[in-house]
């Protein structure tokens, strides 16, 4: 009721932290969890399921004009929905993540990627340089990769992409839904 606007920044100032992903339906998102208690040993830490996600682009911490501005490019995307099949587990030994993915990119999300990797420079946004690599961090603080062990591929029906913010506590990130975009069921 009664804000300290002395001490409040205005909202240009003030910077988020944020990014455009996928966020899978928490019933995906538990099984996800469960494949990753089977998979990896006991010292790793799991993400929970709550915090699982596949990143399309990371912005970092951005200001008002910036965010309006991606909203803008995710507004004019119009790449269709697809159909994401989760078969693949693997791992990074030097984060030390065990992640799973698709064993291929189907090409609407190759071109969601290149077209917020088209707009977003416009905004500010540096695009990345290493190849994309699709995929979901199931744990981190991996000290072996045992990664092949078969899994039955989980099926992701993907209709809309979000943007989200990351908050950062001493327990770890928590993420927000801010805003969600719907991918063009028609262009199948
Ligand atoms: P934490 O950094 O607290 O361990 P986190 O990495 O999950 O947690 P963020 O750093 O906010 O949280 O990152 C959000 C998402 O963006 C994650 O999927 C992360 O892998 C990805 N990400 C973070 N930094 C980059 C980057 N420089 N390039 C590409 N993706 C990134
Ligand atoms: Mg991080």
């Amino acid at each position: 009721m009664n804000p300290d606007y002395s001490s409040a920044p205005p909202p240009e100032t003030k910077s988020q932290r944020l990014f455009f992903a996928l966020w899978p339906p928490l019933e995906l998102s538990r099984e996800l969890y469960g494949v990753a208690g089977r998979v990896q040993e006991d010292e790793a830490r799991r993400v929970p399921p709550e915090n699982i996600h596949l990143t399309l682009a990371f912005l970092g911490s951005v200001k008002a004009s910036f965010r309006q501005c991606a909203e803008q490019v995710a507004a004019a995307i119009r790449t269709g929905s697809f159909t994401l099949t989760l078969e693949q587990i693997g791992c990074w030994p030097k984060p030390g993540i065990l992640w799973i993915g698709p064993r291929h990119t189907p090409e609407p999300l190759s071109r969601l990627v290149r077209e917020l990797n088209a707009g977003l420079p416009a905004c500010g946004y540096v695009p990345e340089e290493r190849s994309y690599a699709a995929h979901l961090t199931l744990a981190r603080k991996l000290r072996r990769c045992n990664k092949n062990l078969p899994i039955d591929p989980l099926i992701w029906e993907v209709r809309r992409f979000c943007l989200v913010q990351s908050h950062t506590h001493a327990d770890g990130a928590r993420y927000e839904i801010i805003r969600s975009w719907e991918l063009n069921s028609a262009e199948r």
